[in-house]
């Protein structure tokens, strides 16, 4: 038996009993006559100390661990006379009376603490060692904890856990896809899934009526600083529902998993209409966290003074309270923030209510202080606060004030991440228009339906169709989303058709899901999770990565495994693949 406890275990009550424990060297420390050793393993640490006086060889083997050893000890649990009430097994040391070796260790890249010495890219290249770390150890734990009462709760409601495959249709729509070659059907492709969307509409016609699934999904996107290529959701069908009842479900499970994993019990999540979230915010995924919604003042400015404002298809305004104060600095700053190609605004204008009463403004010369007492009025703003103002294109320019509003938000603190805000947005358009392609887009996907009443506008006015479609937000991120799906054959094969599908071409590519509809296919509808995101949110971090064991780094690339990585010839004949991409590998 290699070990009778853990590290993590021992307390003041198990004094006097002779225990075996295992592990990693975490440090040693000669004082004098005795030798130090922290002992750990996933559950915690325990000191362990060597006496010269009772057994100098012994101590002497101690003296020469390294750090990350692997090694056996066996002794007395015995009380401390200097106790750490930092650790939970503080209380006790074990008095070694052996020690084996069971394996040596290089000393490892970076140290194995709370705060390592090793970056990021080092740490990602040795990640069993980065995840050695008690930080790193936990986020997985808080991951496993949030799989297991998701999988008790979606069971108790009644959903079956079914997999889907990975190895599926390539589809149109969506993201790009990752291509799997077959080899038994030369030049031909499986794609992996960007989400199990069309085999769970097909288990509903199957009849499972409750389906879920915690499940990995690949998409081949640029990566922006927190994507994965391969990342996993927590998808969800129902059938027999309308809108109201899949939103009841998972705020339901929601609010659950705050309960159990943070003792916090939300309030029932607020509803925000798509538009209304857009107009107030500048974003489809509002921060409750604070408030400054934007004030509307095309109509507050006089016309016919200040250019800019007259060009300007909508103005919008921010109040930052008690930031009157801001210097020239500080609101250069702002304006080069809000001029990055990311915001891309033009410019910024900022309004000043000093403390003592009137204005200080960027456009002091084309307003009286009468017209910016106006504008401050409509913003609510009072002394000493500061009004920032952003003017253009409506869209474009509303969710610019509405990435301005984050970063104030973010200056003045307001985004404590273990404050909660959870929030469902709803009534979605149903299309987007793409200027580059010169045609419409669905915006959650082709199989969402429209709201029953705009439905008759779908060919003649496509772009104010709304959808029965949804988004939970929580702090700014959007951290699931779905819809009521189509389940009438004709309406999908219209809604097709307004995607610049022709009927043949529709059929080619999701006759599978359409020739289903024929076969009775009842109501339905459902969302998906972002499983590692939901994960980040509730241990309060912005990285996916650290919730994910083996993630990729920004550019797609598993640097410890040294994947993507050039395949034989002999493979890519196999495969029946004429490309250049192996010798392109073989050059870098
Ligand atoms: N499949 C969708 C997605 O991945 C979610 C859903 O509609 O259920 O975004």
């Amino acid at each position: 038996m290699y070990r009778t406890h853990t590290n993590g275990e021992l307390r003041l009550a198990h004094a006097g009993q002779e225990v075996t424990l295992c592990g990693w060297v975490q440090r040693s420390r000669d004082l004098g006559g005795m030798t130090f050793v922290d002992l750990r393993d996933r559950y915690g640490i325990t000191q362990v100390v060597f006496n010269m006086e009772t057994d100098a060889g012994l101590c002497a083997k101690a003296r020469e661990l390294g750090r990350e050893y692997v090694i056996e000890v066996k002794g007395k649990v015995t009380e401390r006379s200097s106790k750490n009430p930092k650790l939970p097994t503080g209380d006790i040391e074990i008095a070694a009376s052996s020690l084996r070796v069971l394996n040596a260790a290089k000393t490892p890249p970076f140290t194995i603490e709370e705060h390592s010495d090793g970056g990021d890219e080092l740490r990602m290249k040795y990640r069993y060692l980065d995840l050695r770390r008690d930080c790193v150890r936990k986020n997985l734990e808080l991951r496993h904890r949030l799989g297991i009462e998701i999988r008790k709760y979606m069971d108790e409601a009644g959903f079956m856990e079914i997999e889907t495959p990975f190895l599926v249709k390539s589809t149109p729509e969506g993201a790009r896809d990752f291509v799997v070659p077959s080899r038994m059907n030369p030049g031909e492709f499986y794609a992996l899934p960007q989400s199990p969307q069309q085999y769970k509409q097909l288990l509903m016609v199957a009849g499972m009526d409750r389906y879920f699934q915690i499940v990995r999904c690949f998409r081949d996107e640029d990566l922006r600083a927190d994507r994965q290529p391969e990342f996993t959701q927590l998808d969800c069908e129902m059938a027999f529902v309308e809108q109201e009842d899949v939103l009841q479900m998972f705020e339901g499970l929601m609010r659950h998993l705050f309960k159990v994993e943070k003792g916090v019990d939300l309030p029932p999540f607020p509803r925000m209409g798509w538009q209304t979230a857009m107009d107030k915010y500048g974003s489809d995924k509002p921060d409750l966290r604070f408030g400054m919604e934007f004030t509307a003042l095309k109509e507050v400015f006089p016309q016919g003074k200040f250019s800019v404002f007259d060009q300007s298809e909508w103005i919008g305004g921010i109040r930052v309270p008690g930031a009157a104060g801001y210097t020239r600095k500080q609101t250069d700053e702002l304006t080069d923030f809000v001029k990055r190609p990311q915001v891309g605004a033009n410019g910024l204008v900022y309004l000043k209510c000093l403390p003592e009463g009137g204005f200080k403004s960027s456009v002091d010369k084309f307003f009286s202080p009468a017209e910016l007492e106006a504008v401050a009025q409509a913003c609510g703003a009072k002394g000493g606060d500061l009004i920032l103002i952003l003017a253009g294109k409506a869209a474009r320019t509303k969710v610019a004030l509405g990435q301005l509003r984050l970063e104030m938000g973010s200056r003045l603190g307001l985004r404590d991440p273990f404050d909660y805000k959870v929030l469902w947005v709803v009534d979605f358009p149903l299309l987007e228009w793409d200027e580059e392609a010169g045609r419409y887009f669905a915006m959650h996907h082709p199989f969402t339906a429209p709201k029953p009443e705009d439905e008759p506008m779908l060919e003649t006015e496509p772009g104010k169709v709304r959808a029965n479609a949804y988004d939970m937000v929580i702090n700014g991120v959007e951290v699931g989303g779905g819809s009521i799906r189509i389940h009438d054959h004709d309406l999908q094969r219209r809604m097709f058709n307004v995607l610049g599908f022709s009927n043949e071409e529709a059929q080619r590519q999701f006759g599978f899901l359409m020739n289903a509809f024929e076969y009775g296919a009842p109501p339905h509808g459902g969302l998906a999770f972002g499983f590692d995101r939901l994960c980040a949110l509730f241990g309060g971090q912005d990285s996916i990565r650290d919730y994910i064991a083996f993630p990729k780094n920004n550019a797609g690339r598993d640097t410890m495994s040294e994947s993507p990585s050039p395949i034989s010839q002999a493979q890519l004949d196999e495969l029946f693949l004429r490309t250049t991409a192996g010798e392109k590998g073989k050059s870098l």
